[in-house]
């Protein structure tokens, strides 16, 4: 019985190309979790949902180094596949795991044709160059090798969330399905980032998303928000020592500058301690 069970439980690793087309082959009704690995609990939800909408879940771990604007952010990434694969596995909801070398994605060699467009290269796509270029070229990439029907993405990553969608769904059937910002206990969201933090980092990211709740609150109609954000975002700097890249309220539906909350969102890039924080309430 016990035996059973783990059989029907069972999650297949895929290290390559070969064995991707052979056990996906049987099934079209996949749901497909991207990641970079350092799985978590956000991930985990992502994981969640595509097992209730779909009949099988791929999920892959894939460092892609193309999305990196940065050489040292590349190397620093948390990488450990050993602990994600248990995480997976415990979960019972992964039927299959992507493992694949850079070979599998970019073996032919074609460049990308990939560029943004000029409205779309605000907030992160403005201060990471090509970061964005390369997301959509890897998420094409996996699309055409994958062809899942429905791919889950977090809100946490809105911008990437809001591009991938719109570049896919125009190419592939494959409907890209958006999922809530998992946060911890004290309402950091989670990000494989936080890896790199130590615990009073931590305790500072918590605050700092206090205080944005207190901003989106205070933020009024009519009033001057560009001037009230550019006030907030100083005392932001000053009180936490931190670098920031970005503090804009945007339309959900356009990522447009807004100037009232409704159907926008606050968003916020910013450094702790040298880690690269994004979020958006
Ligand atoms: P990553 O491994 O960071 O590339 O993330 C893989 C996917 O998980 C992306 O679609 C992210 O938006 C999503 N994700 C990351 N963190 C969270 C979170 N805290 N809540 C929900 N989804 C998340």
């Amino acid at each position: 019985m016990f035996y059973l069970l783990n059989i029907l439980i069972q999650m297949k690793i895929l290290l390559n190309n070969t064995s991707l087309f052979e056990s996906l082959r049987p099934f079209n009704d996949l749901g497909f979790v991207p990641t970079m690995g350092g799985i978590h609990k956000g991930h985990l939800s992502l994981i969640d949902k595509s097992n209730k909408l779909c009949k099988k879940t791929i999920v892959s771990i894939f460092v892609n180094p193309k999305q990196f604007n940065n050489k040292k952010d590349l190397r620093s990434y948390p990488r450990n596949i050993k602990k994600d694969l248990k995480i997976l596995k415990k979960s019972k909801k992964v039927d299959f795991v992507y493992v694949p070398k850079f070979k599998d994605i970019y073996d032919d060699k074609k460049k990308s044709q990939i560029t943004l467009l000029k409205k779309d290269e605000i907030l992160c796509a403005k201060f990471r160059k090509g970061h964005f270029e390369g997301v959509l070229d890897v998420m094409n990439r996996l699309t055409k090798i994958i062809k899942p029907k429905k791919i889950f993405m977090g809100e946490k990553d809105f911008q990437q969330l809001f591009l991938v969608k719109k570049h896919l769904e125009k190419l592939y059937k494959t409907k890209v399905i958006p999922c809530k910002t998992i946060r911890d206990k004290n309402n950091v969201a989670l990000s494989s980032r936080n890896f790199l933090l130590n615990k009073s980092s931590l305790v500072i990211a918590a605050k700092i998303y206090k205080k944005l709740v207190s901003i989106k609150k205070n933020i009024k109609k009519k009033k001057k928000i560009w001037s009230f954000l550019n006030l907030q975002k100083k005392e932001l700097k000053n009180n936490y020592k931190i670098k920031i890249d970005y503090l804009e309220l945007r339309k959900i539906n356009n990522l447009k500058i807004s100037s009232t909350k409704k159907n926008s969102r606050l968003f916020i890039a910013y450094y702790l301690n040298n880690v690269r924080l994004i979020d958006n309430l």
